[in-house]
């Protein structure tokens, strides 16, 4: 252990949320095993480092002053971030290989964000290893390297009405499932795609997935990189490996922990809890109607209306329908932001109305508790069609914004047999997830991973 904790890591996160969490995960595991630990991050959505006292966090310039976060900016700020930080980060590595000198100690790999990929030809430049971190899942990634070839077989852009085909190779993704569906700038994001593809990090790849979860992308994927790359360690879920080594906050926003002293006065599952993750949100004239659904619904519900969704949400409530102010004060509770990972693991939740982001989907997987799946862009849509089809936790629905839809949904979700079969396959998935993560496939990639990157170092 102390001959490791000379071997020092360095991980390089994007400003996003639900890329700075597991990434944090993974740094804590890595800790856990000795190794020494330094988070290089954008100016922008600064992680908290008083969370992480044993790390030392970098930030480096990122020309993103200014920026806010949507769904519609998220390709340029991954432009910008690759176009402005590559000479800031070879500054604050070349500063920190002279540190290491000092310390006799070695950088022994830099562990970037696949959306960080300028990161890889920073790190060959001062010859240190690299290893390349995939936050979504591995169907999602095995999704990316189909756009080029669909392109060029006339299949993209999608005309037409083929959305619910199958895509060729990707059985049961659909082309709707694809997050170049319906894209506006399909262009600058299959030009990205390529660029994010091209590099090819020395030690491998680490995707926060879990074999058994998805064994036949994750077969064609380790195909695909032979033997360009000949590594491909599924990790994961990190949250639940990072949770032996004590894992601490990582979030950007201040999480309301009165949501636990709600919830502890529920009866047990009787709970739906509701967000949509760190960037996707309704827009104003929508919550009317998801407020108007969840009240008729009849069920208990914690809900998450993120700062910035709406200009203030008490004015907003007065304005709502009287019965819907009642069912609020009687069965809701509205929050701005909650620690999930808790929320998820207590007993008053039944079930999950969520985008579908990866990190929420594994969070939900391992407290066992099923989604009603409303996914927005990006990899949500691969994840909802794993969640309904092939995992069977997930509630596929019309996704119409309107309040009798919703409340048809939550009901199917949290009272009927359906949802109570998905509830049943949410505790068998959670078990396995476990064995997976502690002592099975992820525990054995992680090992692998280490001593590759210690072999590397002699
Ligand atoms: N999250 C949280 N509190 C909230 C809502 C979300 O801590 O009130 C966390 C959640 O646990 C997850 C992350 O934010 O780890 C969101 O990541 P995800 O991949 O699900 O979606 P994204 O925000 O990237 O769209």
């Amino acid at each position: 252990m102390e001959n490791q904790r000379s071997h020092r890591l360095v991980l390089i996160p994007p400003p996003f949320q639900g890329h700075i969490t597991p990434m944090l995960h993974l740094a804590t595991i890595l800790y856990s095993r000795g190794f020494s630990i330094t988070l290089a991050h954008p100016h922008f959505n600064s992680p908290d480092p008083s969370n992480h006292p044993n790390f030392t966090f970098l930030p480096f310039f990122d020309g993103l002053a200014g920026t806010h976060i949507s769904s519609n900016n998220l390709s340029n700020i991954v432009i910008t971030l690759n176009a402005t930080c590559a000479s800031p980060l070879k500054e604050l590595l070349v500063g920190e290989l002279m540190k290491a000198k000092v310390k006799n100690e070695k950088i022994a790999c830099i562990i970037y964000d696949s959306s960080m990929y300028f990161a890889d030809s920073v790190a060959r430049e001062l010859k240190l290893p690299t290893i390349l971190f995939q936050t979504t899942s591995a169907s999602n990634l095995l999704t990316y390297h189909a756009f080029a070839p669909l392109h060029s077989k006339g299949y993209l852009p999608l005309r037409g009405s083929g959305s619910l085909d199958l895509v060729p190779g990707l059985d049961p993704l659909r082309f709707k499932d694809l997050s170049v569906f319906n894209l506006a700038n399909l262009d600058a994001l299959l030009q990205t795609n390529a660029k994010m593809l091209a590099v090819t990090p020395s030690l491998g790849i680490i995707c926060n997935t879990v074999d058994f979860l998805e064994q036949p992308f994750l077969d064609q994927l380790r195909q695909l990189y032979q033997p360009s790359i000949v590594n491909f360690f599924a990790i994961g879920p990190l949250h639940m490996i990072a949770e032996e080594s004590c894992s601490r906050s990582s979030s950007l926003l201040e999480e309301d922990y009165s949501c636990i002293s709600w919830l502890n006065n529920q009866p047990k599952k009787s709970v739906l809890y509701v967000s949509l993750g760190s960037i996707a949100s309704w827009e104003e004239k929508e919550l009317s109607e998801v407020a108007c659904g969840l009240a008729n619904s009849m069920q208990r519900f914690l809900w998450v209306i993120r700062p910035g969704t709406i200009n203030d949400v008490s004015e907003w409530e007065k304005s709502l329908p009287e019965e819907v102010k009642i069912a609020i004060a009687e069965r809701g509770c509205i929050v701005k932001w909650v620690p999930q990972g808790k929320v998820l693991a207590h007993k008053a939740i039944g079930g999950f109305w969520s985008h579908c982001g990866w990190n929420s989907t594994l969070e939900s997987l391992c407290e066992g508790v099923p989604i009603m799946c409303q996914p927005n862009f990006g990899d949500q849509r691969v994840n909802a069609r794993l969640l309904s089809h092939v995992w069977r936790v997930g509630l596929e629905w019309s996704n119409i914004i309107e309040k009798g839809e919703i409340e048809g949904a939550i009901r199917r979700l949290m009272v009927s047999p359906e949802g109570k079969e998905m509830r049943q396959s949410a505790l068998k998935l959670k078990q396995e997830l476990r064995v997976a993560a502690i002592g099975g496939s992820s525990y054995d990639a992680l090992n692998r991973m280490i001593n590759n990157v210690l072999s590397a170092n002699l």
